[in-house]
């Protein structure tokens, strides 16, 4: 593919940070109803993206191909609840075959999991992450806003496993008062089999959580609670702009990562572009606006690659380095339709 010669191949925004990293929701539904993202009395119906709204299966092709042109090299699927997506695995065969593209993931709520698990895996999806807030059922119905069951999702995560699935993130974001007590639990559960618990502070995205700082329990006081039952032992980061801090259990039961956007926030190293259901770019997942790329998808990967290249060079977002700062943006897209 040829790419117009005024741009660089891998473009750099304003802070020089490229593009390597893509997340993509192929759905702007969900069938849970989290507190912290959707909460059902604010949205108590789904965005309604009817088939036309979004982005076919061809313009996602197109769209991926014109992205790993430009640099990007892993690309996650996400939503809304990507598995409520029809075919998916149709479309995950698809991506799989992208040149440029050799980490191809996916983050799932699980409850559709137990299903689909095998099809994915023989479709060619790489990795997966599964988010889990709780394991008691009544804190787990208080998380997903009533929706799902717990047993479902942990069979959804045995049902994976079984279909080739290796080292499983579990996600959980805690959230002071309503899941603190699930985190122990949660370690117990998973220790010693090859999936690795991640806990994401809880984060002011969108607008209609009613975030509090107080409600955040920071990963250093997760930390300290942890390794005062399993000592904990600092692991080398894998990569440049890897999110989750990682410590290994020291007694050898595996690791556990920590995500620590509001406490120790990584603007510096973010990587990351963001494509709703109906193809608009955001540059950052605090963003208020994003861009619509439809009309540059229309002319193909080529077109889409300088048009992307572009938009992310005029970048500059670092919200969370300055979300206490007046200049900070108070609109901020959804999270369930940037897929976190
Ligand atoms: N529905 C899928 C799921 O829940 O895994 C995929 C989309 S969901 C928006 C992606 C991730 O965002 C989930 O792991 C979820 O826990 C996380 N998330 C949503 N709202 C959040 C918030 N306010 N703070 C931190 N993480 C959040
Ligand atoms: Fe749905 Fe995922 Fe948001 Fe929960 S976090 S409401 S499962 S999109
Ligand atoms: Fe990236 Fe924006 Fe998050 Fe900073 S706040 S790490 S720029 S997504």
């Amino acid at each position: 593919m040829k790419l117009a010669p005024q741009l660089p191949a891998v473009p750099q925004d304003r802070f020089g940070r490229p593009l390597r990293d893509l997340r993509l929701s192929v759905i702007d539904a969900c069938n849970f109803r989290c507190g912290y993202c959707m909460p059902a009395d604010r949205i108590p119906d789904d965005h309604g993206l009817d088939a036309a709204g979004r982005l076919s299966f061809d313009e996602i092709e197109t769209l991926v191909r014109g992205f790993a042109a430009i640099g990007v090299h892993k690309l996650r699927l996400t939503g809304g609840e990507p598995l409520l997506r029809k075919r998916l695995p149709e479309l995950v065969a698809r991506l799989a075959t992208v040149p440029g593209i050799d980490d191809l993931a996916l983050t799932t709520n699980g409850s559709l999991l137990t299903a689909q698990a095998h099809a994915l895996r023989q479709a060619g999806l790489h990795r997966l992450t599964v988010s889990l807030d709780a394991l008691d059922p009544p804190v787990f119905a208080a998380m997903s806003g009533g929706r799902g069951e717990v047993g479902t999702v942990l069979e959804g995560i045995e049902a994976a496993q079984a279909a080739g699935f290796e080292a499983i993130k579990i996600n959980c974001v805690v959230q002071r008062g309503l899941n603190e007590d699930q985190v122990l639990p949660l370690l117990a559960h998973f220790r010693g089999s090859g999936h690795v618990v991640r806990f994401i502070e809880y984060m002011d995205v969108g607008t209609c959580n009613g975030w509090r700082r107080d409600q955040v329990v920071t990963s250093a006081q997760l930390r300290d609670r942890i390794a005062a039952r399993w000592p904990l032992r600092p692991l080398q980061s894998q990569y440049r702009g890897e999110v989750a801090e990682r410590y290994a259990f020291a007694d050898g039961g595996g690791e556990v990562g920590f995500v620590s956007s509001v406490s120790a926030p990584f603007c510096g190293d973010c990587h990351r572009a963001r494509v709703s259901a109906d193809g608009r770019l955001y540059t950052c997942l605090f963003a208020g606006e994003g861009h619509d790329l439809r009309p540059a998808l229309a002319g193909g990967a080529a077109a889409l690659a300088d048009h992307a290249a572009a938009l992310w060079s005029r970048r500059g977002d670092r919200y969370s380095e300055i979300r206490s700062q007046p200049q900070a943006p108070r609109k901020h897209i959804e999270m369930y339709l940037i897929g976190g």
